[in-house]
């Protein structure tokens, strides 16, 4: 009998031990960035494997994803980019950013018209270039609870799920780039030049 309530009381303290180490892991897990890899870097040629079961650390990986996204203020942000070559992308458009597209083994069905306009990427920071790109995209992918879906885009989701799709096959927008790349800073420029113009 004595055995037995040491045990139980050895349990008890480890169960208390286990709660204070969740909290402490919840308040790290709050926001966890991931370095992006710029162009040049190799893991951005390589081609991603599928993703074949959402284990606690592809969840992981893409709640890392989502906080380095938004940190970075991008709109989109494939998992080659953070160093991991699977076939995992999130998106989010939206201008409050509070709609995270989670897309796990995505593949484009259907894409319709053109667009053609300027296109940056988080791993080529402060450039930008002119790419043409289907005006709408039909694309299927899984979420994060392993549930297929099916999801339809125009002008910058479609852009989006193209360019970030692009990644997972070892490919970026600068080999599809329309002239050179320019500045960001020079785009500003130019752009708040012609809306003076337009206004005149
Ligand atoms: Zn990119």
């Amino acid at each position: 009998m004595i055995t037995f309530s040491v045990e139980i009381n050895t349990i008890h303290v480890y169960n208390i031990d286990s709660e204070d180490l969740f909290a402490e892991l919840e308040m790290e897990k709050e926001m966890a960035l991931r370095n992006i890899r710029e162009y040049g870097d190799d893991v951005l040629a390589k081609e991603c494997r599928a993703v074949k079961e959402i284990t606690p650390r592809v969840k992981e990986l893409v709640d890392d994803m989502l906080d380095t996204m938004y940190e970075a203020n991008g709109v989109g942000l494939a998992a080659p980019q953070v160093g991991v070559l699977k076939r995992i992308v999130v998106i989010d458009v939206s201008p409050e950013g509070d709609q995270p597209l989670i897309m796990i083994n995505p593949e484009i069905l259907e894409t319709d018209g053109e667009q053609t306009g300027y296109e940056g990427c988080l791993s080529l920071p402060g450039k930008s270039g002119v790419v043409t790109r289907p005006n709408y995209v039909k694309a299927k992918a899984t979420d994060i609870d392993g549930t297929e879906y099916i999801v339809e885009g125009e002008e910058l989701l479609a852009r989006a799920i193209c360019h970030e799709l692009d990644h997972l096959d070892g490919h970026m927008y600068v080999e599809k780039v329309e002239g050179d790349l320019v500045d960001n800073e020079d785009l500003v420029a130019q752009q708040e030049k012609e809306h003076e113009e337009a206004a005149d």
